[in-house]
């Protein structure tokens, strides 16, 4: 055992005891101490839980009490110091209640020497140490340090008896943050748990900052896993005040945190319950917060909201349609639409990108909104993306077997699926089977793909530019890359994503970023791809600005591959006129 010192206190009525133990203690050499004293029961249980000591000497008769009253309250408020009982005699009985009643030893006074009384000091503090040790393993979280689910759900259940008996009301707030895996896939695990930890620490904070007036302060933080915590507020006098924490942590979270020279900014959304209206036991308190955060993020992240009822029919449906999902492969319920991507200069479809649909059995077609994050929580992306890529290769090779003009097809890949080991030999395999060519395939990855794991994404990129295959950025400008890094990749194009086409006309801002997008991609040799065109301003903004290729509605939706045959067919007996002239033909003639 280290040579700290020892803050022993002995609780004990008689003034010639405390004598005796002071002496024994210091015989005692090798127990470097200090010794307080105090000698009545409403003393002794004023101090018992404020920590300050490593054990307690308990003498068993306190005048009208005894040493097992204190040992008692001491359990029920959760004090963790050892105590060691002393008695005037050895009993027998007395010896086992002392014992159950959590005494680390008992000791007869009378018979106690240096060496017994040290050795004894000694085990009981080692002894709880160790059980603190334990303890610390099975109810905290390693990575935060904060309480974990177990710990949590036993507070809850302490406050749901409290606030029963008492008639009062309480909440748990259930946190979760905004976007969590884009962190872990732009900079790698290690970052993410290093902003967990950083967010633990903030939340802490302002657990400690004790608002004594309002009393809005959280009485428990804990991590459930991943990028969840829960909140415990035992006690509030009206719903709002659950509110104001909310909004608090909210507060808190959302100013950026520094990291390894970077800025990070993020945002939580936060659901909450309150007892007894939302629910009386720990379970659905628990599940009915997770629905009221699922409820925040819906609705835009960055917020909090309150339980209500039909929530849980969402989550209801949530879980009915990951049973649906497992089942849609075998049903043979999935579908791929293809949508052109049009030469901006000569009006010529140069390519199309596959999109995944999903017919339910009541023909209703779900979009991939709706189910691809579901896909990608649940691994059910991986024989999905497999499913993708084979029909899609599939499918192109037949339009070229009919005698169609040979254009790419691009296929949307999952992160997971990148990250899958043998993704290269699952792909070789397809093209293989389908017999299409590597340079006929293009594979779309978001720039959070790409910067996940970098060193491996860099290996299985230049992996596919050997095959032949290329590779596109989707949705680029929404991630934290920048253009001269990714070029560090072998990509071939980049698709600027649509939130920014979408107000190129009317913000000059997102117009701005365009222009340089484009510019810049040039300068590096990259082709330059604009998704969600929808209006000929759009188009003449992009066209002027060199853009190479335009994929929209205002060419045409996401069609299934029936139609564009046709247009593949218009297109091959049209010869002069420009598919554009073609689409739009369409376009009136179909209202
Ligand atoms: P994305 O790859 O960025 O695909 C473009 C989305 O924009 C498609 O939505 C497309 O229908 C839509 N879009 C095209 N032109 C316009 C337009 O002019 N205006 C507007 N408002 N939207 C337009 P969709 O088909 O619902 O797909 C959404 C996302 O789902 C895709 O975004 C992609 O990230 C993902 N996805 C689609 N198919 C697959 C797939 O097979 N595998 C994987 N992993 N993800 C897929
Ligand atoms: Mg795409
Ligand atoms: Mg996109």
């Amino acid at each position: 055992m280290n040579n700290k010192e020892i803050k022993i206190l002995l609780i004990d009525d008689d003034e010639d005891d405390y004598v005796v133990t002071r002496d024994l203690l210091s015989e005692a050499k090798n127990l470097k101490h200090t010794l307080h004293w105090i000698s009545s029961y409403e003393e002794a249980v004023g101090k018992i839980c404020e920590n300050m000591y490593d054990v307690y000497l308990l003498d068993y008769r306190l005048g009208a009490h005894t040493g097992l009253d204190i040992l008692q309250k001491a359990s029920c408020r959760g004090c963790r110091t050892p105590f060691i009982l002393l008695t005037g005699e050895g009993d027998h009985e007395t010896d086992l209640k002392a014992m159950k009643a959590g005494a680390a030893d008992y000791l007869v006074k009378g018979e106690i020497s240096a060496p017994l009384l040290e050795r004894s000091i000694r085990y009981a503090i080692e002894r709880k140490r160790s059980e603190e040790r334990i303890y610390h393993m099975a109810f905290y979280d390693s990575l935060t340090s904060l309480p974990n689910r177990i710990l949590f759900q036993d507070r809850l259940r302490l406050t749901i008896a409290n606030a029963d008996r008492h008639r009062h009301m309480s909440a748990v707030l259930f946190l979760d943050i905004d976007n969590f895996k884009r962190i872990n896939d732009t900079f790698g695990h290690f970052m993410g748990d290093k902003l967990l930890k950083n967010i633990a620490e903030r939340l802490s904070a302002i657990m400690r900052k004790c608002d004594s007036v309002t009393r809005n302060v959280p009485d428990l933080f804990a991590r459930l896993g991943g990028d969840e915590f829960t909140v415990l507020l035992n006690v509030i006098n009206e719903a709002a005040d659950a509110a104001r924490v909310a909004q608090r942590i909210i507060d808190a979270v959302s100013s950026p945190f520094k990291l390894d020279g970077y800025e990070i900014f993020i945002t939580s959304s936060i659901g909450i319950a309150v007892f007894p209206e939302d629910g009386e036991d720990v379970d659905s308190l628990l599940k009915n917060a997770d629905a009221a955060m699922y409820n925040a993020k819906d609705r835009g992240k960055n917020n909090y909201q309150y339980y209500k009822q039909y929530m849980n029919a969402a989550a209801f449906e949530r879980l009915t349609l990951e049973n649906e999902l497992r089942k849609a492969l075998e049903r043979d319920e999935l579908l791929l639409y293809y949508q052109p991507q049009i030469n901006a200069n000569i009006g010529a479809i140069t390519g199309m990108e596959a999109l995944i649909r999903w017919r339910q059995s009541d023909g209703k077609i779900i979009l991939p909104s709706k189910f691809i994050a579901l896909a990608e929580e649940t691994g059910i992306i991986i024989p999905i993306s497999e499913w993708v890529l084979k029909t899609a290769c599939k499918q192109n090779k037949a339009w070229q077997e009919e005698g169609f003009k040979t254009i790419p097809v691009s296929v949307n890949m999952s992160s997971l699926q990148f990250q899958q080991k043998e993704f290269i030999k699952i792909l070789s395999g397809i093209l293989h089977e389908s017999g299409l060519r590597p340079q006929d395939l293009i594979l779309e990855l978001t720039e959070s793909t790409i910067m996940q794991k970098t060193e491996t994404a860099f290996a299985l990129l230049h992996e596919l530019a050997e095959m032949g295959v290329r590779i596109t950025i989707d949705d680029f400008g929404t991630g934290y890359s920048s253009l001269s890094y990714l070029k560090r990749f072998p990509i071939h194009a980049i698709k600027i994503d649509r939130s920014f086409v979408r107000d190129i006309t009317t913000d000059p801002d997102d117009a701005a970023i365009v222009r340089a997008i484009i510019s810049m991609a040039h300068s590096l040799r990259l082709k330059i791809i604009a998704e969600g065109v929808e209006t000929e301003a759009q188009l003449e903004f992009l066209s002027k600005q060199g853009c190479d290729v335009i994929q929209g509605y205002l060419f045409s939706h996401p069609l299934p591959p029936e139609e564009i045959s046709k247009l593949l067919q218009a297109e091959k007996q049209g010869g002069g006129i420009s598919i554009f002239e073609f689409l739009k033909k369409e376009a009136l003639n179909n209202g």
